[in-house]
């Protein structure tokens, strides 16, 4: 076994583990945690320097998951959007494959929350599935590996994937996503890399919210991917308390370049259930963009995007793609719809 999957073992799952750490009673997180599981690696939980701070507010179960039933599990309709079972296929040449439905650690604020954590990973029958369906469809030329976490699979595991999609000629490139370089950094081995190399074009997306989350241990792992020649993009999502400041966000993503990563996408927080108490305002969105170009680096600017309800697709917020209309904002979608979007209020 190796390293990383010792350490995955050593994980907290169970909130009494909590209190002798932190001195706090665990009866609340408890009752969350039944319902949206917890997991965090003894490496993320060491990055918590108090309560409350921007490490323990992603990765500690609270009684606001709760207090958000208005708000619906799948506003994208993925599972609508599956043709087989783990696939998503929303665009015209791309698909999204959930190849794992467990993670290093499990964010509160995750957009598959519905499934993340609580169901079996993809068996093999469906793999079949997916990769005949992939065949069947030569308009699909990009596959994101995404989950749950890819990287939590063997490396055996991912190498048939990988190889199994490399036997359709007309998958050009294959992108991974995966939040072990910030949450497990170990997972990154030399046989990993040396694995993903014979794929090539690889791409991984890595997902940092926050600066306290680049580390010496963060910044090797994203060493020996970039050394293996893959392209770093990361994905940040927009969150309230945590990094919902200009500051901030500025210097998460000056320190992503220092580690050769290229900030890709800012997401807007989906309208899943649970997630509310991080749930910030465009407006705000729109200002920590204009914090951050002419002020830093061109390459220091991600896109920021909106994931359309009903699978409508990804929009970039920028000005000029945004319309007030009385107490809500007009949005234009890639295909040119208008989406009414009701904002929360200014913060
Ligand atoms: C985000 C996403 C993609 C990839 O979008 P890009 O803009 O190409 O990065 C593909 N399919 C689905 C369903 C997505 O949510
Ligand atoms: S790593 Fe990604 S998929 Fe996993 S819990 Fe966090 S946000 Fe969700």
């Amino acid at each position: 076994m190796n390293r990383w999957q010792k350490n995955l073992k050593t994980c907290v799952t169970a909130p009494d583990e909590l209190s002798p750490l932190f001195n706090l009673d665990t009866e609340d997180i408890a009752q969350v945690a039944k319902r949206y599981p917890m997991r965090i690696t003894r490496y993320y939980l060491g990055l918590i320097e108090r309560p409350g701070d921007a490490i323990w507010r992603q990765c500690i179960p609270d009684p606001l998951e709760f207090e958000d039933q208005a708000q619906m599990e799948d506003p994208l309709d993925e599972e609508l959007l599956s043709p087989v079972p783990g696939l998503i296929h929303r665009y015209p040449d791309r698909v999204v494959w959930l190849v794992s439905s467990v993670c290093a650690v499990y964010c509160r604020f995750c957009m598959r929350k519905r499934r993340v954590g609580c169901t079996e990973a993809t068996e093999t029958g469906t793999r079949q599935a997916v990769l005949a369906y992939i065949a069947n469809h030569p308009e699909i030329r990009d596959v994101i590996l995404s989950g749950g976490d890819p990287f939590l699979l063997e490396d055996d595991v991912l190498e048939e994937i990988l190889s199994g999609l490399r036997q359709i000629h007309h998958v050009e490139i294959i992108r991974i996503g995966t939040r072990t370089t910030v949450t497990l950094p170990e997972r990154i081995t030399t046989g990993l890399c040396r694995m993903l190399k014979k794929f090539h074009p690889i791409y991984v997306n890595t997902h940092f919210n926050h600066p306290k989350e680049i580390t010496a241990a963060s910044a090797r792992a994203c060493a020996r991917l970039a050394d293996a020649g893959i392209p770093l993009g990361n994905q940040t999502v927009l969150l309230k308390g945590i990094n919902d400041d200009p500051q901030v966000m500025k210097r998460l993503m000056q320190l992503l370049l220092k580690i050769r990563v290229k900030p890709y996408y800012l997401h807007q927080m989906d309208l899943v259930r649970g997630t509310a108490h991080f749930r910030t305002s465009i407006d705000r969105g729109l200002q920590i963009m204009e914090g951050l170009r002419g002020h830093t680096s061109g390459l220091a600017s991600p896109y920021y995007a909106i994931d359309l309800e009903g699978g409508k697709g990804k929009v970039p917020l920028l000005p000029e793609y945004v319309r007030r209309d009385d107490d809500s904002l007009l949005i234009r979608s890639y295909r040119g719809e208008v989406v009414r979007y009701r904002d929360v209020e200014k913060s």
